[in-house]
């Protein structure tokens, strides 16, 4: 298991109990992990700009940056012909590789996606919200086989899928995706924010194309992220931003450019140095954890979770699979006759704890997911959800705290 950095603060409840604040909302963002402040802090007497200088400092920055490219690389799976750029986020990655897709690309993604694989393309295809991971493969092979019948073979076609949903965690069929996508010549990304932190993440036994994932998820800081995969299309697309590190070489008049190959293409300016060489530090020390074993914990956890809230009268627990399917520590619900923004306000006021609310940046799949819990209770639901999440520093206390408020509320 990793150690975070720093736990939680205490706060003082109205009833005069101190307790640490239970943080909820480790799928938002992540604390950050002990070895990765470290990292940060063995390289701050180096501080200096990546791939720039001769001098000591530019020489060890650089390498440090380019030794957590390759640690990342091997986390994520790549393949030694794939390319790992950096990037600010998940949302970066995703729009990145759409600035990237070759002229006349159609992407292929589902209606609940995260709005970062929802939004970004160019031309886009969205199918229906599936209600099984087995009616999600085959909904994409139908729809695949439609539009090569339509537009032909030669078109490029991506699909983008998550791995594991930010609002329900459940955990999406990404190889029998990829296997469906790679017999009609689709190619597939996927949207590993919220798989990451949980699972091993795995380019290569996938089979998959790109890969994205955000630091601030994975208990490194913000503003690092990677979009990891396949080289041809990003070497041949125009720069995602124009600038120094970009180029090979600038004509007096400016006006020929070389761009070159590689991640430096689409990583002009000065980078995030220190954000990746945390985010790197956090994937060398997950490669070598008990995954497993955190694995189960916090299966443990989130299982406990979801079963006593929907044990709970007035209580709806979000789901979209069957209940039993593979699901990463995420858990959404709603408590019928109450405002889900004054309950996280009391949960947090009251009773120290922190969950988020709202729709998630998944608008139209929480829309969809409250209307089915209203129609499979029969009770009117808010408008807006709330989500407990968990992870390394989610304790039992943690998840029983919130039960109990929630019983108190509903
Ligand atoms: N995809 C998923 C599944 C997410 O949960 C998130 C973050 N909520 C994102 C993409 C976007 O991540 P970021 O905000 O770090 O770009």
């Amino acid at each position: 298991m990793i150690t975070l950095a720093a736990l939680p603060p205490q706060v003082a409840l109205p009833d005069g109990r101190k307790l640490p604040f239970a943080n909820l909302d480790y799928a938002a963002t992540a604390p950050v992990a002990r070895v990765a402040l470290d990292a940060v802090e063995d390289l701050l007497p180096w501080y200096g700009s990546v791939h720039r200088g001769a001098g000591a400092l530019s020489q060890k920055t650089s390498l440090a940056y380019e030794r957590s490219r390759q640690t990342i690389g091997d986390f994520l799976g790549t393949r030694p012909d794939d390319e790992v750029v950096f990037t600010r986020n998940t949302t970066d990655a995703m729009n990145l590789l759409a600035h990237a897709l070759p002229p006349g690309t159609l992407t292929v993604t589902f209606l609940g996606e995260h709005h970062a694989g929802l939004l970004p393309w160019p031309s886009v295809h969205r199918l229906p919200i599936p209600a099984s991971p087995a009616s999600a493969v085959a909904s994409l092979a139908d729809a695949l086989r439609a539009i090569r019948a339509r537009d032909g073979a030669a078109r490029p076609l991506l699909v983008a899928v998550t791995a594991a949903s930010n609002v329900t965690g459940e955990v999406w069929p990404i190889a029998e995706l990829v296997e469906q996508a790679h017999r009609f010549g689709a190619r597939v990304a996927v949207d590993a924010a919220q798989l990451a932190p949980h699972r091993p993440v795995d380019l290569s036994s996938w089979d998959a194309d790109y890969v994205a994932v955000s630091g601030h998820k994975l208990y490194a800081p913000f503003g690092c992220g990677v979009l990891a995969g396949r080289a041809d299309w990003l070497d041949q697309a125009p720069p995602y931003l124009a600038g120094g590190g970009a180029t090979s070489g600038v004509a007096d008049d400016a006006a020929t450019v070389t761009w070159t190959d590689g991640p430096a293409r689409h990583e002009a300016g000065t980078p995030n140095v220190f954000g990746a060489v945390a985010l790197g530090a956090v994937c060398a020390a997950l490669t070598s954890c008990d995954r497993v074993g955190w694995q189960d914990h916090e299966a443990r956890l989130s299982t406990r979770l979801e079963r006593r809230l929907a044990r709970i009268p007035g209580v709806a627990v979000l789901r979209s699979f069957p209940s039993g399917s593979d699901r990463v520590g995420i858990v959404s619900f709603a408590v019928s006759g109450h405002d889900s923004g004054d309950l996280a306000t009391w949960l947090s006021v009251e009773h120290g704890i922190g969950v988020r609310e709202g729709l998630f940046c998944a608008h139209p799949f929480s829309r969809h997911l409250l209307s089915e819990a209203g129609r499979r209770t029969g009770l009117p639901m808010p408008a807006t959800a709330l989500r407990a999440s968990v992870g390394a520093g989610t304790t039992t206390d943690d998840v029983d705290r919130l039960v109990e408020a929630v019983a108190k509320a509903a």
